[in-house]
């Protein structure tokens, strides 16, 4: 299938499925200088002209002192294709940067989720769209069941605290070779992270251990997102879920996968 179509079609089901956004909607996309959050940009730009729905997009980037090498062709590809961009030199996570070298991802993710909300706030979003991909949401489930004892990956729309922000991850269904393949059929300049090359990690670990296993189970993580969406509570271990007093009387509903919302690529 064109390699567009695949992109809009598996972007179209999320927002549809997970009901991402609505009309009138300001989304804010979080460009980080990858190949997904550029993939997410672009696919929101090209659903924007197709939906039955207005809603409005821009993209903004924070610098944290992670990029490898300078940021400004992003931006130069952005302005060139008349998308609104905001960059933003977040001074405290640069100061973090030079007091503790080796912060973690935790403090990281803490600082840039403040200066993420700041921009919003300026630009008087309400949706901020995250670029985390397939890839992503299946590392974190086997990551969480494996090593934090929890049967959950990340939230497709969660909102801020105090509901500011609808905070949404429409790439779930798009894995990492398909944003690969689509950044590079755009052109754009792919600005590498310094955290992408770490090694030793868990998951360098896991990603290690999904290129092994698609080599003879290639639609490994499309099963692993059809599990995180049909999860059968009376086959786990949660006490939460278990009728162990009586008999159900009726059993669990279920569950539909049908989309919501018609948001669909012809
Ligand atoms: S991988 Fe790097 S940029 Fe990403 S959260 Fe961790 S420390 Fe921050």
């Amino acid at each position: 299938m064109d390699l567009e179509k695949s992109v809009l079609r598996k972007v179209g089901e999320a927002i549809s499925r997970f009901k991402m956004i609505r009309e009138g909607d300001h989304v804010a996309v979080g460009v980080s200088g990858g190949k997904d959050s550029l993939t997410l940009l672009e696919a929101l730009l090209l659903l924007q002209k197709r939906a039955p729905i207005r809603f409005r997009v821009t993209a903004f980037t924070i610098e944290q002192g992670k990029f490898l090498r300078p940021i400004e062709p992003v931006g130069e590809y952005l302005r060139n294709r008349g998308i609104n961009w905001t960059y933003v030199e977040d001074a405290p996570s640069l100061d973090l940067l030079e007091e503790q070298p080796d912060h973690g991802c935790d403090v990281c993710s803490r600082f840039r989720r403040r200066a993420v909300y700041e921009v919003a706030r300026k630009l008087s979003a309400n949706v901020i769209a995250l670029g985390h991909t397939a890839d992503d949401f299946c590392e974190a489930f086997l990551r969480n069941a494996m090593f934090t004892g929890r049967v959950s990956a990340l939230p497709p729309v969660t909102w801020s605290r105090e509901g500011e922000f609808r905070l949404i991850r429409p790439l779930v269904y798009v894995t990492e070779d398909l944003t690969t393949a689509f950044a590079a059929r755009l052109g754009a300049p792919v600005i590498p992270c310094g955290c992408s090359q770490k090694t030793g990690t868990v998951r360098r670990t896991l990603r290690d251990f999904f290129t092994e296993i698609e080599k003879e189970h290639p639609f490994l993580k499309e099963t692993l997102l059809s599990a995180m969406g049909n999860v059968e509570v009376s086959r786990l271990l949660d006490t939460r879920f278990l009728t162990l007093d009586e008999p159900p009387s009726t059993g669990l509903p279920e569950l539909s996968n049908e989309p919501l919302v018609s948001l669909t690529v012809s």
